[in-house]
């Protein structure tokens, strides 16, 4: 919806149980000018964070109102509606501790699917086309002893998930784990990765890169992923733990994760404020005050900042934030993740190795495939991380399609003319949040986790960098509900 002074007027006018600034009586353009909304809370931030936020306050009976920077609901769980179909350029697997995301699509009666299972993916490494089953033998192979049984994939988890020294994931922040964060490359050094694998891992770890990535905030997921999962032999499993193999439930939502979003917002009394991006938070005595960047001005008791730090550091917080947490919001590392979509006219991969997706150590990264629920193939996705990530996002954006088809086809000449880009996504480029996820880089664990979430006055900080231990969406809604709680013991 775009904002105009008719809708201003309506959305004043419909109330929510939100009051209207004592200026009825002044001309249409005055009140413009001068007319503020008011609410208990004011969430800035229409993602799942954000919205888990508006929901716990509101089943209390305080009122809310959601500010939204983008034309759409649900910031990183966007879903792309593309000719092959939906597709989540964000959020999309919703592993099996995701307690809170399961209970919300189950009381809003939104369906959850089966996530779909793993289609085999092989290597072009050091100038070669590889199939996975040929991989150790290869001689594009240049990893050393005991590595080289290990797929480029899942070298990440051969040197950070085995033997995690974390005692348990909690214990991650207890100052007792200082000495594990450090830089990720340092940690695999120290467990004699060779040159060859630090290289071969930096293309599918999301970080800016392993020589600032914390190792011990890795450990801290690989922990999480590991409750429960200790008697698997699966050593693939991504971040968010999309694996089949280790027995636990892993979904998605039917028809994109932006679905679940939406019946969030849905449930919400008043509607979201789209393109409403937050200016101003001014907080003065017992009240704050939000400006959006067309003037708008909103009045509450409390305020919920659900967009991450890298959308923080870019609104005006009166009074600043101070000390170490003002340096947490300024400097946060927010990593970017490129995604480009596309389909293809046939089965190309059948022609070479037989295995549709493929990690390499060129600027595409890792093609993956789009698999149903049948486990048909419906297209491919490249997926650049990091600062290969950046390094994409240089390139003009009507560029980035065509350079990831020419590169596929060079390093894999079968899909020549039978690939087409449908869909480039940057999450640094391409959305108010302007990342893909919060990375700790080495020392930061120790120097700031403990501040990042702690309330500043009247304002109370939700959003996925928050998280303690839960990782993704689940950290996205159960930093809501925190930052919820936090307000409604102060409301009483
Ligand atoms: C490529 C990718 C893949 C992922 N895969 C998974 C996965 O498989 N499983 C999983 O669990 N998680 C995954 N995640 C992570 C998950 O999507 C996020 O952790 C989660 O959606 C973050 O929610 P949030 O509410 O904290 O932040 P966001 O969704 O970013 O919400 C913040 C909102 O604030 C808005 N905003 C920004 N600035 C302003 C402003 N000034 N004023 C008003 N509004 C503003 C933004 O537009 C956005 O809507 C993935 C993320 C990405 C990008």
């Amino acid at each position: 919806m775009t904002y105009t002074l008719k809708t201003h007027a309506m959305l004043t006018r419909r109330g929510f149980g939100l009051g209207l600034g004592a200026v009825a009586s002044l001309p249409l353009l005055g009140r413009k000018a001068l007319a503020f909304e008011s609410a208990d809370v004011v969430v800035v931030g229409g993602g799942l964070a954000g919205l888990n936020a508006a929901l716990n306050l509101e089943a209390e009976g305080y009122s809310v109102i959601v500010l939204e920077a983008a034309d759409y609901i649900g910031g990183r769980t966007r879903t792309l509606d593309l000719p092959i179909g939906p597709v989540n350029a964000g959020g999309q697997t919703i592993g099996p501790y995701y307690a809170r995301v399961r209970d919300l699509a189950h009381r809003l009666g939104v369906s959850m699917i089966p996530a779909p299972g793993r289609v085999a993916t092989g290597n072009y490494v050091n100038g070669e086309l590889v199939a996975s089953k040929d991989w150790s033998g290869s001689k594009a192979n240049k990893t050393v002893g005991a590595e080289r049984v290990i797929q480029p994939g899942s070298m990440e988890f051969h040197y950070m998930a085995s033997n995690n020294p974390l005692p348990d994931v909690e214990s991650w922040t207890d100052g007792g784990q200082a000495h594990l964060d450090v830089s990720i490359a340092r940690y695999m050094l120290g467990k004699g990765a060779s040159e060859e694998a630090l290289r071969l891992a930096a293309v599918t770890m999301n970080v800016f890169d392993l020589s600032t990535g914390s190792a011990l905030a890795y450990l801290r997921d690989l922990k999480r992923l590991a409750w429960g999962m200790e008697n698997t032999d699966d050593k693939s499993r991504s971040t968010y733990g999309a694996s089949a193999s280790d027995g636990f439930e892993y979904n998605e939502i039917a028809g994109g994760t932006q679905r679940l979003s939406e019946a969030m917002a849905g449930a919400l009394k008043g509607e979201v404020r789209l393109n409403q991006p937050v200016r101003s938070i001014l907080m003065t005595g017992e009240s704050v005050e939000v400006q959006t960047a067309n003037g708008d001005r909103f009045k509450s008791k409390y305020v919920v900042s659900a967009v991450p730090f890298s959308a923080l550091r870019n609104i005006d917080v009166f009074p600043h934030f101070k000390g170490t947490q003002r340096t947490a919001v300024r400097h946060s590392g927010h990593g970017n993740t490129v995604r480009v979509f596309m389909e293809y006219s046939a089965p190309f991969w059948e022609d070479d190795i037989g295995e549709a997706g493929l990690y390499t150590d060129t600027a595409i990264e890792r093609v993956f495939a789009l698999t149903n629920e049948e486990g048909e193939i419906y297209g491919l996705n490249c997926w650049v991380n990091g600062n290969a990530a950046y390094r994409l996002d240089q390139l003009p954006t009507e560029v980035v399609g065509d350079f990831v088809v020419e590169t596929l086809g060079k390093i894999r000449p079968a899909s020549k003319g039978k690939v087409r880009a449908l869909k480039v996504h940057s999450w640094a480029k391409h959305s108010a949040s302007g990342c893909c996820r919060h990375v700790f880089e080495a020392g930061q664990v120790t120097e700031w986790a403990d501040v990042m979430a702690k309330p500043h006055n009247r304002l109370h900080l939700a959003g996925e960098q928050t998280r303690s231990i839960e990782n993704g969406l689940e950290a996205a809604a159960k930093s809501g509900e925190r930052a919820a709680f936090e307000i409604m013991e102060l409301l009483g």
